[in-house]
């Protein structure tokens, strides 16, 4: 019996595959292909589940800043040529570079439209240029020129790790300077928003505060909790016991310096607090996994891998899980943690790292793998006056939108998917699949 059903299965395996057997070469037809695909992938309306949207004299753009003097690689570089491109197809730019003395026409050009459209409608102008329905706005505060319903707002979480005396903390080395007293900011003003005045001597009441905030900032239209945190130390999470981590707040909240070791425990356990309470709150937990910006980012203490012991915890099953920038350059590795129900994987930043023809290779291999696990991002950010959010954001959607339609293109070439089956896989990555997962909150 057994066996005849499984000679039953047999065959009939082999007669789908027969119908539409892979094959390990492009077809004579994957531009064609290609040609038809694209203008259909524009054509459906984005949601950007990573960026920082903001002008760049706005300093809540981000909970921390650019650190001095840091090598940038070449695409991101303001002499890269698709920069006036996109500068082209937003504002009708004329120039083919961005030299010094055809960037005022730029700049006047941005300051008249941010006079005719008032309020939120510049931000909103751009989202509709590139045909994004709603981006996240990942900042440290809000501002009033954001419509909040385009651009949910996703809060930083890493500040509640560092509040103890930090003078060892940021004399690591020259970005850490910049980085930790930027948390030690962010931190106040947390305690601003909750009238806290001075940090509590009680652990329990710190916890409080802390799950108070995370309440608040829901209420308040923040949609996930982002977590920065392999800028500042390893991602390497152990898992002390709240005696543990009780006992180091209570020697340090009034003063002095914890040895590193200590630091770092105390720190384990909030994360893992924090993690825990986004899903009790059902806010969505968003963690940086690639290389960062700074020449001091340590990569191997970064390595996305070092995640897994929290990612595949049970007792966080519950807690929905973004990698953002889906661990580049390690996404291959990367793929494979979207195997736990509640981890997914954002492409942010992996689109503007890589040129389109290397980041269509990602996006296939993810494709073949968990399709549907991954997510569309920008990671717009204002870099300068010149280069603004509004360029890195249509270089952004117009590299993943060409790396999309090219995947799968070579997919439907190579026999694995038909094109009606490709458009449903587009529908999910560029908008339905990071939708889903915030109950209704974002469209
Ligand atoms: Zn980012």
């Amino acid at each position: 019996m057994q066996s005849a059903m499984r000679g039953v299965a047999v065959t009939f395996i082999f007669s789908v595959f027969a119908m539409a057997q892979a094959r390990p070469f492009l077809g004579p037809d994957v531009q064609q292909i290609y040609q038809r695909l694209l203008p259909q992938i524009e054509k459906i309306p984005a949601f950007d589940h990573h960026a920082h949207p903001g002008f760049a004299d706005d300093p809540d753009v981000d909970a921390m800043a650019a650190p001095p003097n840091y090598s940038e690689p070449v695409r991101s570089r303001e002499d890269n040529p698709e920069l006036a491109v996109a500068a082209k197809a937003l504002f009708g730019y004329p120039y083919p570079d961005l030299s010094p003395e055809h960037e005022k026409w730029l700049l006047d050009k941005k300051n008249e439209l941010k006079k005719q459209l008032k309020g939120t409608e510049y931000f909103d102008s751009i989202l509709d240029k590139i045909n994004t329905e709603s981006s996240v706005a990942n900042r440290a505060m809000m501002p009033d020129y954001l419509d909040a319903k385009r651009f949910p707002w996703v809060f930083f979480a890493d500040s509640f790790m560092w509040p103890f005396n930090n003078e060892r903390e940021a004399a690591r080395n020259p970005d850490e300077g910049v980085y930790i007293p930027l948390q030690e900011k962010m931190l106040h003003r947390w305690m601003q928003q909750e009238n806290v005045s001075k940090l509590p001597a009680d652990f329990g009441v710190y916890l409080n505060f802390i799950s108070r905030v995370l309440e608040d900032n829901s209420k308040r239209g923040g949609i996930a909790m982002k977590f920065e945190v392999a800028y500042f130390r390893p991602t390497t999470f152990s898992d002390p016991s709240q005696a543990q981590a009780q006992d180091i707040y209570a020697r340090y909240i009034g003063g002095g310096i914890p040895t590193e070791k200590e630091y770092r425990t105390f720190q384990d356990f909030i994360f893992r607090y924090l993690v825990s309470e986004g899903g009790r709150l059902h806010l969505p937990v968003h963690i940086h996994t690639a290389v960062g910006i700074g020449d001091y980012f340590n990569l191997s203490q970064s390595n996305i891998m070092n995640l897994e012991s929290v990612l595949r915890d049970p007792r966080y099953a519950s807690t929905i899980f973004v990698m953002i920038h889906g661990g580049y350059p390690l996404e291959r590795e990367a793929i494979w943690l979207a195997a736990m129900k509640n981890v997914y994987l954002d492409s942010s930043f992996g689109e503007l790292a890589q040129y389109p023809s290397a980041f269509k290779d990602t996006l296939k291999m993810w494709l073949e793998t968990f399709p549907d696990k991954i997510t569309f991002g920008t990671d717009a950010f204002p870099y300068n006056d010149v280069l603004g959010a509004e360029e890195s954001y249509w270089l952004g959607a117009q590299s993943s939108r060409m790396a999309l339609a090219a995947a799968l293109a070579e997919m439907i070439s190579e026999g694995e998917i038909t094109e009606a089956r490709a458009l449903e896989l587009a529908h999910a990555y560029l908008h339905d699949t990071a939708v889903k997962l915030y109950n209704g909150r974002v469209h």
